[in-house]
């Protein structure tokens, strides 16, 4: 491989790198500002964080702190990812869980999405 290649892809792979990392920390800033609990701490939950800005994310209209959803019309007061039954929280970091609605991305328990469902009781 030519130097010039070898560069180049060198070059294509830390923009790669770079945007992945930004997004995260996007993430992750957008978190400790919206969210009552803050951002997490363990670096398990940090790298399987969902991406707020995935087209995932925003297709289910998912907010890092349910009090932003006030005004969808599926939302109803008191729902939040801590009571969603597709939450699972994680046994070191229990205010974050993963979620099934999103291929098991961690999620706040503060956060919600319009694919909510209540826990059976
Ligand atoms: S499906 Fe439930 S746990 Fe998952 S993001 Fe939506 S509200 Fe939260």
């Amino acid at each position: 491989m030519s130097n010039s290649r070898r560069s180049f892809f060198k070059k294509a792979l830390f923009g790669v790198a770079s945007v992945a990392f930004l997004k995260s920390s996007e993430t992750l800033a957008a978190l400790a500002k919206s969210c009552p609990q803050g951002a997490p701490t363990t670096d398990k939950v940090k790298k399987k964080l969902l991406d707020y800005t995935s087209k995932t994310a925003k297709r289910l209209n998912f907010v890092a702190n349910s009090a932003d959803a006030k005004g969808h019309k599926k939302f109803k007061a008191g729902q939040n990812c801590a009571n969603c039954k597709f939450y699972k929280a994680d046994k070191k970091e229990p205010v974050y869980g993963k979620c099934a609605m999103v291929a098991n991305k961690y999620v706040p328990s503060c956060g919600w999405c319009k694919s909510y469902k209540p826990t059976k009781k």
